[in-house]
């Protein structure tokens, strides 16, 4: 598969990536990118340093974030573009979800604890130290780490995964306390990885629906892993609802092939790309 030129979905250590967002800037332009957006869960933390090398590098950085909240009984991922991190409603709204996050963990940890995982709170803070607040990936290591699964795959599906015990969902806000943070911030907001929630079509028209009723304005088609039935789907849903087309690779660590910097699917022809709001130039690889 292709390195396109422009990926809009990246973590860092600031949220449960593996790279600080010096390296992660470096490795796009290693691997050729002209622009990126680094989407941390729940925060803003690490667009500063992100900025710094993206400036010192030739990299166009977009202002990114990826929020979770709750809809239809569902956690859900929303990305924001080109959001003002300075804004007083994205600063709200991570301050929240950062509480949020650390009161889920100890949540986890005690379902988790009950099921003879040891003490797993305290391993986890072991193991992160006392700065980063756990998230699932976190408690999946400590899973594997201590030897009660053989993988993090394992971990997910078992303890961890939708719907399992480990998946927590009642902190998270609503679908349209996120939208509209993340529009009254400047920003765009966008469904993350549509697929990947694996409802009906028929809900995923009214999940668009009530998205756009909130002032959203875009949902990731080109994503990695996705078939071609799938992304005809996704094509097929912008065009009907008029929505702006976002890609990314959702990278986290080096590593996974799978979730690479800039290694997804082409656009499909006739799409709006998003990037075009603030990065015309930027061709798609
Ligand atoms: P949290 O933000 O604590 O809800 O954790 C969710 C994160 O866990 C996602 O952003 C992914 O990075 C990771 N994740 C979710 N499902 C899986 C899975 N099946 N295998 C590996 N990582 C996963
Ligand atoms: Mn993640
Ligand atoms: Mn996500
Ligand atoms: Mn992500």
């Amino acid at each position: 598969m292709l390195v396109r030129g422009i990926d809009l979905h990246l973590h860092s250590a600031a949220s449960d990536g593996a790279l600080t967002p010096t390296e992660l800037v470096h490795r796009a332009r290693e691997q050729g990118l002209q622009a990126i957006a680094l989407t941390d869960h729940d925060t803003v933390d690490g667009l500063a340093e992100a900025r710094r090398a993206a400036e010192n590098c030739g990299i166009q950085l977009i202002n990114g974030i990826e929020l979770s909240c709750v809809w239809n009984g569902m956690t859900l991922h929303i990305v924001g573009l080109q959001i003002d991190p300075e804004a007083e409603a994205i600063r709200e709204l991570t301050r929240l979800q950062q509480d949020n996050r650390l009161e889920r963990a100890k949540v986890i940890a005690d379902r988790l604890g009950k099921q003879n995982f040891g003490n797993v709170w305290d391993g986890v803070r072991q193991m992160l130290g006392p700065d980063r607040v756990p998230a699932r990936p976190d408690f999946a290591r400590y899973l594997v780490d201590k030897g009660y699964v053989d993988r993090i795959q394992q971990a997910f599906d078992s303890y961890l995964g939708a719907g399992k015990l480990g998946d927590v969902k009642q902190f998270w806000p609503s679908l349209e306390a996120v939208v509209k943070a993340i529009v009254e911030s400047g920003g765009v907001a966008v469904i993350a990885h549509p697929m990947r929630y694996k409802q009906t079509t028929a809900k995923l028209r009214r999940l668009i629906l009530e998205f756009k009723s909130y002032g959203g304005q875009a949902i990731e088609v080109a994503v990695a892993n996705l078939d071609s039935g799938r992304i005809g789907l996704l094509t097929e849903l912008c065009r009907q609802y008029d929505l702006y087309a976002s890609c990314g690779s959702d990278f986290h660590m080096p590593g996974r092939p799978w979730q690479e910097i800039g290694r997804f699917p082409p656009l499909p022809a006739g799409l709006k790309p998003v990037w075009n709001l603030w990065a015309p130039q930027v061709c798609q690889g």
